[in-house]
Parts: C-alpha cells; structure tokens; sequence
C-alpha cells in the first residue's frame, strides 16, 4: 500500500533528526513517499535522496516557505522543487537573512523580560545557523525552565503580544508561490486551518494563491482537528486545487503527529500525487 507524507522537517531547520534519519524513520514506519519541507531551505535534500535511495522509499524534493499575506504569516510548501533553481536558491537566501535579524530582535526583547543568553541559547540548539526559528528559542526556554513544553512556552512567550515575539516581514505570497513555479514544482498552501482568518479573508486568500499559480492545499495535516480534514476538502474541491496529505513531523514527542500517521483524504478531493 502506498503511504504518502508530504510535509517533514530535519535539523536543517527546526527539526529534530538529520535528513538520513528522518528518511529511514519515514521508511521504517510504512511511509512509502515522503517529502521533506525544511523552514526556508534545501540543503538538506541531497542527504535525504541518497538515505532514500538505501532505505528503497521516494523522496520528494520539497521547502516550506515563509510567507507575509496582509499581515498574516502563511506557509507555503513547494513539492518536487529543483534545489538549485536560481531563482529558489536566492529568494530563500533572501527569507534567511531575514531570520538572523529577527532572531537579534527577539533575544533583544526576551532581554527585557529579564532572560538573558538567549540568542546563544537558541543557536546552540540550532544545527544549520543561517535558520534559527522559534522553535529553537523555545527549546531553549524549555532547558532554563521557563516552560515545561515547547507548546507551553509559545503561549507564554513567542506568539503575538508575548515578549519573545517579534513582527516580521517574510516573502510576499507572490514571490513564494513564484520561486516554486519556476524551479517547476507545486505550491501547496499548508496547515491552512492554522492561520486566523475569517471567511472571506479565506476566500480572498485561496483565490489569489489560485489566482498566482497555487495549485494544492493541505487537507490532511497534523495540527488539523477531524471537522477541518473535511471542511479543507470542501475548500480544495470548490477552488479546485489538488489536496495534500502531510504530518508537519518535526521529532518524536514534539509533533501532532508521527510520520505516516495520516488518515485517507476525505471522499472527492484529487489528491496532489494523482499525476506523480
Ligand atoms: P518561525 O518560522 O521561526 O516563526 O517558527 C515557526 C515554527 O514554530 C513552526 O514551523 C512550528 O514548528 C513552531 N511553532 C509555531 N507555533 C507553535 C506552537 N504554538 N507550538 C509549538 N510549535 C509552534
Ligand atoms: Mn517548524
Ligand atoms: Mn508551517
Ligand atoms: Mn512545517
């Protein structure tokens, strides 16, 4: 039976498990395709094909790219991208850069709350330094005892209105959905059931990713509940994009969800892989 998981991260962004690791869980666990969809980046590719190619599994060259939508953050996954299209190579540089910024104004302003050593903190716990993420700052918080999860200490201190939150201005949905276009793969807008909007800033959004050349969505995601499986698939069929089916897999026991554990597509969506 294939199982596909389309949407995977490695300590080449907020990951847990290197590239070859998280390809031979994948494997180990049934999944019979996986992409892995690193924060702004590719160099991890390379490792997960050759893991893949030992482990006997499909990989999917992927990226999860980090999006401003009026002033929304938004995720856009791009699958079966070419890592060293010119153009992917150096908008994400562009996305990375922006992080070494924001990680100084973040360390900056958890200063003021009174923690220190932030910024030395979360890059200890940041594998490839061009891409530090919240989620290295909460690891970090976690370890001091700030919080007694990384889910705990989002809220308390790295969403909007908390101290270690920090505005910022990602990619334009434009140039994010554009990048993936042109190095030929598939933009799929992820975990949409995540972002606050309400109905017609949904609407607005899924016309103008269609619109761009958007062509997927993910339905069946890790942080999704039952109720939006099947909502999202309503959304995919109405707009008529292609329905993605992916875990968000970041380590064990830090994730909604394992990799590969994924229910089926809710009935009439087409999923994304029907033309692989
Ligand atoms: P960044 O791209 O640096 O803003 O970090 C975003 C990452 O933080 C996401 O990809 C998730 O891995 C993680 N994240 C965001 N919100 C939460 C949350 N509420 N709980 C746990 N992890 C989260
Ligand atoms: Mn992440
Ligand atoms: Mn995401
Ligand atoms: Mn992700």
């Amino acid at each position: 039976m294939p199982r596909f998981d389309l949407h995977s991260h490695s300590t080449r962004s907020d990951g847990l498990l290197t590239p070859g690791e998280l390809v031979a869980r994948a494997a180990q666990r049934g999944v019979t395709t996986l992409a892995l969809t690193d924060h702004d980046e590719v160099s991890g590719l390379s490792d997960a094909q050759a893991a893949a190619g030992i482990q006997g599994i499909a990989l999917v060259n992927g990226v999860e790219i980090s999006v401003t939508w009026n002033g929304h953050t938004l995720h856009v996954v791009g699958l079966h991208i070419d890592p060293e299209s010119s153009e992917l190579v150096k908008g994400l540089e562009q996305v990375r850069c922006g992080r070494r910024s924001r990680a100084e104004s973040m360390a900056s302003s958890l200063e003021q709350a009174g923690i220190t050593g932030s910024l030395e903190g979360a890059r200890s716990y940041a594998a490839n330094p061009d891409l530090i993420s919240r989620t290295h700052f909460a690891r970090f918080l976690v370890e001091c005892g700030h919080s007694r999860d990384v889910q705990a200490v989002f809220k308390k201190y790295l969403v909007t209105g908390r101290p270690g939150y920090v505005p910022h201005r990602w990619a334009s949905l434009e140039q994010a959905v554009g990048w993936i276009r042109i190095s030929g793969g598939m933009p799929v807008l992820a975990h949409p059931g995540r972002y606050k909007l309400d109905n017609s800033q949904r609407e607005m959004l899924l016309t103008q990713f269609k619109d761009l050349g958007g062509v997927g969505v993910e339905v069946v995601t890790g942080s999704h509940t039952a109720a939006q499986f099947a909502s999202w698939g309503r959304y995919a069929r109405r707009f008529g994009l292609l329905a993605s089916v992916g875990s968000d897999f970041h380590g064990p026991h830090e994730s909604y969800r394992d990799l590969g554990d994924l229910p089926a597509l809710p009935e009439g969506c087409m999923p994304i892989w029907a033309s692989w």
